[in-house]
Parts: structure tokens; C-alpha cells; sequence
């Protein structure tokens, strides 16, 4: 037998923002590319460094050199820098699947123009990966992939074959110690020797006598070793044990035998040999409420809108390049995940902010459109989902006669005439603060004209609850102040034409999926409706009935009792992992409750339970328990709306203590062994245990994603993503399956650490022991979820939920019929509408385990793979795996 084969492969590990904010790390990152250039031009020897498998790096080093842009070229050309394929290295649970195939496109993209990315799934740090990675790996074009966290203890080799659930499958390179097994090698060729007979011994278990060994040398931030090169040489000259090389990932995976090697299907999130850190799902649950509402507004709302609504050379590409450059940036895997120092989670939350205001406002833009395209006037109502459906829409309607059975009236505006005498000092200040035809949120001008006599001036307004085009308000204001300049003790009679005019609730008759249809408000087969009974308060429609316990602030929903206890308990852990202190104090009842009645119905029917707790201040760090103590108003308002098997849940408090978990706790209906939770492209299933080590506790929380369901029992939430099914019955002590009978959701999780040692559920560190203020998420908080315990399509409720359907009114005149839609898509659930190159493109996703056929009706075009390729051509229908994900482009505009 040769010498073994030891692949040393020089690389960087760069958190582009973690315990420093972001632009202290560029500093550091632009010393060291420049070291890096200087290096590998002078050392040939120097062959191969890995840039972490992220573009973004590469764009952040040439914002502060772009003169050396053809150097850093010269060296990915040449084979000898790797970049790419991601843009960022992401956490891949706490974002949606578009904004990891988003990222993974925008690597792709930026790295062909430099001579294109490294040919690996590179997944060094993310804490743990999702079931559907290598399907998203093998339709851009990948065969490998190589991972650190989440491997179960099952897998015994470096490399297994990974498996998702449609059959997809890449080879998965596993790095059991890490990403760092060879940081910083020594500079003598002897040290060098002891320390690769040292990491041989450590990994003798997973390698076979003649199996290659890679030296990952690099971690966190790392520079290069200059003389990495001279010692290699070195070091093979004086033994023959040994053959080193200086290599790239694809150099050494090249040939890598996929037979006889273990195989996984699914997620991975063990923590069997590292640390998994479940915990970043709950810490700062605003930002993962932020990143919720920004997926949301971008990928369900401007997109699809945008790109069915406008013409497509409106397609507004770079707005939403610039929304999506945010996301993407914030997928990072200390980004998203919050385990980062308070000055960049400030800048996390800024740029989430930022992609919603540019999704809102483009969504704006192009419902307002379909409000001017439409023939007749009056309110229309678009739906920016695939399903068809109904749902509760505002609108503003003349007051005329009654307002019917089925309809529930907000608010109510008298009519005008009316007329006044102005001078013309109040008249330019009322006529500065008119900006355009928009009076406020109800009311337009439609009309305006001005009139002159000897006596003074005529100014008539007629105002109603349509937008018009082209009423001239900005010349007769103009118009206005130069008579008022040429007259100044002329007198102003202003006269205005209202009709009266409510705003009112309804449910909307079914409007086409992506598509309009005028205001219907259909009737109402289950109204909703609050009473208040002698010893209780009910909240219904006869699909639903709740019951508050005015006893403890908690709710019976359909006759199971016990819904929405909130159960605060302490939490002596970090940003990474929860962990209870020593001697825990857990308040899971209010001191009082009052329940106010809000909505009567008998569209939406709402009640508030108004709850005061007494919660501790802290975990004292000498006692490891929990002291002092803080009164805590929570204010909880269920909603019902007419024929909706759901109830909307909204929880506020301002949060006075530290060191804590709240969770709320679910029934479930009937006790389950598994829960179903949404995770990118697919729903995953899970059952009461995880696996750990005793450097971390197999703590079985989990992320969903938009929606969980366990034991009959469905909850939808904005950013709420962690979840735990607890209160098990059974198990093997009585011969039984275990059953857990309560689905816990956390609602919030405060720590004053970055990291910590010594907790219970985890000793050792997992990253500096930072303290932090913001973590402790001191301050207004307000969280809000669905639940449902009726058979339903979580998709749909999910659609239902958090992308309601839109109502904008409409002067007519356009040309829009009263009801239609833009795209049909049937057989698959819809991720992503946009327009590429002027195109539609369509991405949809089978959530079920048999092939369907998915339908989009009067287009044809091409299905493409993730990297744009062209795949196959379609007419009108194609076939989609079980657990498949397919790319359309449509042809035509
Ligand atoms: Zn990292």
C-alpha cells in the first residue's frame, strides 16, 4: 500500500457579520485579499484557495478595490481562487426556499462573471440543512455536497449519499470535525508530520485504510499561511507515509466513489457530533418576524403582482434586485439567526425593513393599476394567491340606502353640500397640504374647478372614494395662487360636493386565483358573532366556537378546553440554545382576567382577554434562579370571521423581564407522535425526540416555517417559527408509542448572552461571551398566529392567513372586464412569480408524496432548472414528481 493521500485545501470560514458588525469584518477581509492576491501571484506553490463558497465576499473586498478586480479575476480564471456557488452562506430553516434558491442564483450569476463558481454545494457552517438541499443542488447543476452540522450519528464514513424527498440525490461530503480541522498548520515540516498522524488517529473510525484525508485549512476569518507551500514540500520530502497536496474541493471530490456509502433521506439536525444550536429559531423574535413580513411582501406580493399587473416592461427588476440583495444578505447564518451583536442585528432588521417597504410600495403600484384598468367603476378586488377563493375585504361604498344583512359597516361619512367663505391667507395653507387628488385614506378629488366674479372667487370640489386620472389639481392650484397674488383681499367661497359614503367589511364572493374580481360581498351562510352569557363569552359562527375561561384567561375551541395558556419559565442560556436555570419558576396563570367584547360580527367578531401576570425580573447569576418580580399586562384578541374555520390569535405585551421563554400552549385535539411542519419546498415530519451528546442537549424544539400541524391541530404564524410538541403520554415504560398531547409555541425567548458557559443544555461555548442588551427583547411585544382543528390544506390557510386578499377602488373607464385572471396554475403549490428577461417564469413545488400533473392553462414555454437551463418544453401541462419542484417559462407576454 502508497503513502495516503492528504488533501490540504486553504480557506477562509467569513461570518461577513457576527461579534463585530459588518464593516469592522471588511476591514479585516480587505487585508486579507490583499495578502492573498500578493501571495498567490508570488507563490506558486500557493496553488488553491477556497473564498468560503460565497460571492458576497468577492463584492464586499472590490467596493473598496475596484483596481484590483483583474488581478482577483486572473485568479479565479485560472482555476486557482474558488468563488461561489452561494451569495451568502445562509441559515437554511429561518428563511423561505425562495430566498435560498434567490441566493444560490445570485452566486451563480456573479461568479460567471468571473469565470464561474465552484462546482460544490459548499455548506460549511449552516446549522443543520434542510430535506430539500439536494434536489435544490442537483437542479442547479451539482453533484456534491459538503457538510459540517446535522449529521446523524448513523452516518460513519466522510461522505454519505444524500437523499431528498424526490429521489434527488448528491453525494455528501462530511466533514466530521468541522470546517477547521487544519487551521493554522505549523511552519516546520516535522510539526506538520506529528499533526497529521494526530488528525489520522482522530478519524481513523471514519476512514478506510486507503481513504483519502482532507485538511480543511482555514476557520474563522483566517488569513492564509504563507508558507504552507514550502512546508508541504517539506514534509513529503522527508517521509513516504504521507502524500500531501495542496488542492480544491472539486479536485478532490473529483472520482470520490459514491457505492458503498451511507445513505440519508431528509433533513439533517442531529446534533450527534456537533453542535446543532436550535435554539437561534426563538432568540430575537423580531427579526424573525421581520424576515416573515419582508419573504412575504417580496415573494407573495410585489412579484406575483408586479408581474401579472404590469405591463411587462414595467417589470420593476431593479427595486426588486435591491430587496432581494437585503434578504439574501440577512439569509446569512449569524444574520438571520440572530446569535450577532446588537449593532448588527440593528442592521439586519434595518435592511428587512427596507425589502418590505419596497415590496409594499410596489404592491401598491400595481393594485392600483388594476383599479385604473377597470371598465366600471367602483371597488375591485384582487387575489394574489393561486387558489381561488373568498376571503374579508374593507372597502369604501356610497351611502346609499341600507347596508344589508351581510356586510358589517366601520365607519359612516356624511354627505355634503357645503360651502364656506375663506380668506386667502387660510386658503393657500389649506391648498399647500393637498398633495395630488388624494384627500385621505378614504377620499379622492374627482373635480375641481375655479370661477371669478367681482365679488371674489369660486373654487368647487367634488370629492368621492374613486381615484381619477387626470384631475387637474396641481394647475388650478397654481392657477389659484397667482389670482390670489394678483387679488390678496379677495374673498374665497369654496364649495364641496361629498355623497355620504361607509367603509364596510365583507366577505368577498370568490375571486379567481392571481386574478380580480369586482366587490361581491357574498352572503353570509356562518355570520360570526360574540355574545356575552352569564358565566361566559363565546366568540363563533357555528364552524367555530370559543369559549374564554374567564378563570384563567384561557379558551375552549370546539369543546377542547385549555387553548392559549401562556407559560412563562426561565432561561439561562444564550442566543444559541435555550437553557433552564437550576431552580426554575414557571407562571402559567394570570392574577386576574377581563374579556371585552370588540367586533359584534357578523362579518368579523373579535374578543380581547385582558391578563395580568406577576413574571420574575432575571436569573440571578450566584443562585442560578429566578428573582425579583414584574407585573405584565397581556392583552390576547381572538378573532372569527363568517365562514372561516379558523381563529386568529394576537398576542401584546411590553416585555419587562429578562433571562425568560414564553410559549403558548395548543391542545391538540388528539395526541400525535409526529408533527408536520412547512420547511422550504416541502412539509417535513418529526416525531418528540432529537439527537444530541452531552455537549448538547438534544432539546426537541424545531422550526416550522409558516405552518405546523400535529394531532389534528394546524397553527399558521408570521414569524413565530419555533415550536415543541410536549405534556407526552405513553412510551416504552408502559409499552406504548408516546403521544404528546400539547403543541408549545414559543412566543418569545430573552438572553443577555451571545454565548455562555456552563449552561445545563449545552457546557461549552459556541461563540463569544458577548453580553447583549437587545436580546433580551425588553420592550413592546406583539405576535400573531391562526389556529385551526378542522381538516384543512395548510397551504391554503397559510394563503388565507398572511396574504389577504386586496380591495382598491376604481373610477372605470379602463378597459378590464369585471372579473378574470392572469395565470392559472392548478397540481402544485406556487412559489414564485416573477418576470425574467420580460418572460413569466412560474415556480411551483409538489408538497404530496404522488406525482400530479400541474396545469397552467393557455401557456406553453419551457421548464427550466434552477441555473436556467433548459430542461423540456410543455403545452399547457407537465408532470411533477412526488416532492418535486419545477421551473416555467412561459412564452409570450
Ligand atoms: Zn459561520
Amino acid at each position: 500500500m502508497g503513502p495516503r493521500r492528504v488533501v490540504v485545501v486553504p480557506h477562509t470560514h467569513w461570518d461577513r457579520e457576527w461579534y463585530d458588525p459588518f464593516q469592522t469584518f471588511r476591514i479585516r477581509l480587505v487585508r486579507l485579499i490583499d495578502g492573498l492576491l500578493d501571495l498567490m501571484e508570488q507563490d506558486s506553490s500557493f496553488t488553491h484557495f477556497l473564498l468560503d463558497g460565497q460571492l458576497a465576499v468577492v463584492d464586499d473586498y472590490l467596493e473598496i478595490r475596484p483596481e484590483n478586480r483583474s488581478r482577483l479575476e486572473a485568479l479565479t480564471a485560472a482555476g486557482r481562487i474558488a468563488v461561489g456557488p452561494w451569495y451568502v452562506l445562509m441559515d437554511e430553516f429561518l428563511v423561505s426556499g425562495e430566498t435560498i434558491v434567490r441566493n444560490l442564483q445570485k452566486g451563480i450569476g456573479r461568479g460567471n462573471t468571473l469565470g464561474g463558481v465552484m462546482d460544490v454545494g459548499y455548506l460549511p457552517d449552516m446549522f443543520g440543512h434542510i430535506a430539500q438541499m439536494p434536489q435544490i443542488l442537483a437542479q442547479a447543476g451539482f453533484e456534491h455536497a459538503v457538510v459540517w452540522r446535522g449529521v446523524p450519528s448513523t452516518v460513519d464514513g466522510t461522505a454519505f449519499v444524500w437523499h431528498a424527498p424526490d429521489g434527488s440525490r448528491v453525494r455528501a461530503e462530511y466533514l466530521v470535525a468541522g470546517y477547521g480541522n487544519g487551521a493554522a498548520l505549523p511552519e516546520d515540516a516535522k510539526a506538520l508530520g506529528r499533526r497529521v498522524s494526530t488528525l489520522t488517529e482522530e478519524f481513523a473510525s471514519f476512514l478506510a485504510a486507503d481513504d483519502p484525508l482532507l485538511v480543511m485549512n482555514g476557520t474563522d476569518h483566517q488569513p492564509p499561511q504563507p508558507w504552507l507551500g514550502r512546508v508541504v514540500a517539506e514534509f513529503n520530502e522527508i517521509q513516504d507515509e504521507f502524500e500531501l497536496s495542496i488542492s480544491s474541493l472539486p479536485a478532490y471530490l473529483e472520482g470520490a466513489p459514491w457505492t458503498t456509502l451511507p445513505e440519508w433521506h431528509g433533513e439533517l439536525r442531529s446534533g450527534a457530533r456537533s453542535n446543532l444550536l436550535m435554539g437561534v429559531a426563538s432568540n430575537r423574535v423580531d427579526v424573525k418576524q421581520a424576515a416573515a413580513r419582508a419573504e412575504r411582501w417580496i415573494e407573495r406580493m410585489a412579484e406575483p403582482l408586479s408581474a401579472l399587473f404590469l405591463p411587462s416592461g414595467a417589470w420593476p427588476a431593479h427595486f426588486l434586485d435591491v430587496a432581494w440583495t437585503h434578504m439574501i444578505r440577512n439569509s446569512a447564518h449569524d444574520s438571520v439567526c440572530a446569535c450577532s451583536v446588537d449593532d448588527v442585528v440593528d442592521t439586519v432588521l434595518h435592511r428587512y425593513a427596507e425589502s418590505r417597504h419596497i415590496g409594499q410600495a410596489l404592491s401598491d403600484e400595481a393594485v392600483a393599476a388594476v383599479g385604473r384598468s377597470m371598465a366600471e367603476p367602483g371597488p375591485v378586488v384582487v387575489n394574489p394567491s393561486a387558489h381561488d377563493r373568498g376571503g374579508l375585504v374593507e372597502v369604501v361604498v356610497p351611502a346609499v340606502g341600507e347596508p344589508g344583512p351581510d356586510v358589517q359597516v366601520l365607519s359612516e361619512r356624511a354627505g355634503l353640500p357645503g360651502s364656506i367663505t375663506l380668506d386667502g391667507a387660510t386658503v393657500r395653507s389649506m391648498l399647500g397640504l393637498i398633495q395630488g387628488a388624494r384627500l385621505d385614506v378614504d377620499t379622492y378629488i374627482t373635480d375641481v374647478s375655479l370661477a371669478e366674479d367681482p365679488t371674489g372667487l369660486d373654487i368647487t370640489l367634488v370629492i368621492g372614494t374613486e381615484p381619477r386620472d387626470g384631475v387637474p389639481v396641481e394647475e388650478i392650484k397654481r392657477e389659484l395662487y397667482s389670482r390670489l397674488s394678483a387679488r390678496p383681499e379677495t374673498e374665497v367661497r369654496l364649495s364641496l360636493q361629498q355623497p355620504p359614503f361607509r367603509r364596510l367589511l365583507a366577505r368577498q364572493v370568490e375571486v379567481p386565483g392571481f386574478g380580480w374580481a369586482r366587490f361581491a360581498p357574498a352572503p353570509l351562510l356562518h355570520p360570526a358573532a360574540a355574545h356575552q352569557g352569564p358565566d361566559s363569552i363565546t366568540v363563533g359562527n357555528g364552524l367555530v366556537s370559543v369559549t374564554i375561561d374567564t378563570g384563567d384567561g384561557t379558551f375552549a375551541l370546539n369543546g377542547v378546553p385549555g387553548f392559549g395558556r401562556l407559560v412563562d419559565s426561565g432561561d439561562f442560556g444564550d442566543t444559541y440554545n435555550y437553557s433552564p436555570p437550576t431552580i426554575d419558576t414557571v407562571v402559567d396563570a394570570p392574577d386576574s382576567v377581563t374579556v371585552d367584547i370588540g367586533d359584534q360580527g357578523p362579518v368579523r367578531a373579535t374578543v380581547t382577554i385582558t391578563s395580568v401576570y406577576e413574571w420574575p425580573d432575571r436569573v440571578d447569576e450566584a443562585t442560578r434562579s429566578r428573582t425579583g418580580s414584574h407585573q405584565v399586562t397581556v392583552k390576547t384578541t381572538l378573532e372569527v370571521r363568517a365562514d372561516e374555520e379558523v381563529v386568529r390569535v394576537r398576542t401584546q405585551f411590553v416585555n419587562p423581564s429578562r433571562d425568560h421563554r414564553v410559549r403558548v400552549h395548543l391542545p391538540l385535539p388528539r395526541p400525535d407522535s409526529i408533527s408536520r411542519a412547512e420547511c422550504a419546498f416541502t412539509i417535513v415530519e418529526r416525531g418528540l425526540v432529537a439527537e444530541g451528546r452531552v455537549e448538547e442537549f438534544p432539546t426537541p424544539t424545531f422550526p416550522s416555517r409558516r405552518f405546523v400541524s400535529s394531532g389534528g391541530l394546524t397553527v399558521v404564524h408570521e414569524g413565530l417559527l419555533e415550536y415543541e410538541l410536549i405534556d407526552i403520554e405513553g412510551g416504552p415504560d408502559d409499552g406504548s408509542i408516546a403521544r404528546a398531547t400539547t403543541l408549545a409555541l414559543t412566543v418569545l425567548r430573552s438572553t443577555g448572552m451571545l454565548s455562555r458557559m456552563g449552561m445545563t443544555t449545552r457546557p461549552m461555548t459556541a461563540g463569544p461571551m458577548t453580553p447583549l442588551e437587545g436580546s433580551q427583547m425588553i420592550g413592546p411585544v406583539e405576535v400573531s398566529y391562526a389556529i385551526a382543528v378542522s381538516e384543512t390544506d395548510p397551504y391554503r390557510l397559510a394563503d388565507e392567513v398572511l396574504d389577504p386578499l386586496v380591495a382598491t377602488p376604481s373610477f372605470g373607464g379602463g378597459v378590464r372586464a369585471d372579473r378574470g385572471s392572469e395565470l392559472t396554475v392548478r397540481g402544485a403549490e406556487v412559489s414564485a412569480v416573477r418576470r425574467q428577461a420580460g418572460r413569466l417564469e412560474v415556480r411551483v413545488f409538489n408538497p404530496r408524496p404522488e406525482s400530479t400533473t400541474v396545469e397552467i392553462p393557455g401557456w406553453s414555454g419551457w421548464l427550466i432548472d434552477l441555473a436556467g437551463r433548459p430542461v423540456a418544453p410543455f403545452e399547457g401541462r407537465f408532470e411533477l414528481a412526488g416532492h418535486g419542484i419545477a421551473t416555467a417559462r412561459l412564452d409570450g407576454d
